[in-house]
């Protein structure tokens, strides 16, 4: 469905999993579509041509969203090049899975730096420009792990329930400058992510989804979409779960 007017929207971690379909579901909805990744350029080249092939602008930058002055770089030349950013989505996000007594300061940091802080670095950088044109929606990825936790993820779900405080907060804060913040918390997607846990811990896993199957990338996207769509101008401050009903 087309949005009314052109919109511009700035996707964290696009270049792969559910970052790369949110741009391609923003694209083909109307948006001019700025992503960054870490190190998947030649991902990030080929989506860039999709995208383009949707007739909407697209920009894609290597930036590290645990770096506050790349990212604030980014967003002003996101906004130099396509205009104001009216939707911002985070989805820049990795895993270092083990028990706390094995974990290590290294996976707790970058765990946390990438998840949680790649989450402050986007939100800070965007929301100034949002709060003088009073409007914007911000949609931040969490996780159900972050809602209930999951043993050997105790970096993760801290970095993921961070974000859930973090956007709560924040759209208290800015909810009188006409901006959104949601939470979108997906369950187990089909993504390099969850490729990395192995088919038979997943396996094991899907035993315990009540509809016996991952999600796909495209599904959660469209929530994404939703929540950033005018039919969602109601709903701020929520955590949507989208996981085949794993956490009932
Ligand atoms: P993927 O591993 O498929 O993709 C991760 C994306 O984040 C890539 O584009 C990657 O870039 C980018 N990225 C990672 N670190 C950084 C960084 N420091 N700076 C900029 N970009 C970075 O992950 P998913 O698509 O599966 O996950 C997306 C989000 O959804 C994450 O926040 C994840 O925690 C969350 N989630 C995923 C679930 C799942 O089952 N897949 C379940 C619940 C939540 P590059 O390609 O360059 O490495």
């Amino acid at each position: 469905m087309a949005q009314q007017g052109k919109r511009v929207a700035l996707v964290s971690g696009g270049s792969r999993g559910i970052g790369r379909a949110v741009v391609l579901e923003l694209a083909a909805r109307g948006y001019d579509v700025a992503f960054c990744y870490r190190s998947a350029a030649e991902a990030a080249v080929l989506l860039g041509k999709e995208v383009a092939e949707l007739g909407v602008r697209c920009r894609a930058d290597q930036v590290d969203v645990t770096d506050a002055a790349a990212v604030k770089e980014w967003v002003a030349a996101v906004e130099g090049d396509l205009g104001p950013v009216d939707l911002a989505v985070t989805s820049a996000g990795i895993t270092r899975d083990g028990p706390l007594v094995l974990m290590s300061e290294e996976d707790w940091d970058a765990v946390l730096g990438t998840n949680l802080d790649g989450v402050f670095t986007v939100c800070r950088a965007v929301v100034f420009g949002m709060m003088k044109r009073r409007s914007g929606s911000i949609v931040n990825l969490s996780s159900v792990s972050g809602v209930h936790g999951n043993a050997t993820q105790t970096n993760y779900s801290a970095s993921k329930a961070g974000i859930i405080g973090f956007t709560k907060a924040l759209s208290k804060e800015v909810g009188r400058y006409g901006i959104r913040a949601n939470v979108v918390a997906p369950g187990l997607i089909e993504t390099d992510m969850t490729a990395q846990l192995g088919d038979k811990a997943l396996a094991k896993m899907l035993g315990a989804v009540p509809l016996r199957r991952l999600g796909r990338a495209e599904e959660v996207a469209g929530l994404v979409a939703y929540l950033a769509s005018d039919e969602a101008a109601y709903i701020t401050g929520s955590v949507l779960q989208i996981d085949g009903g794993i956490t009932i």
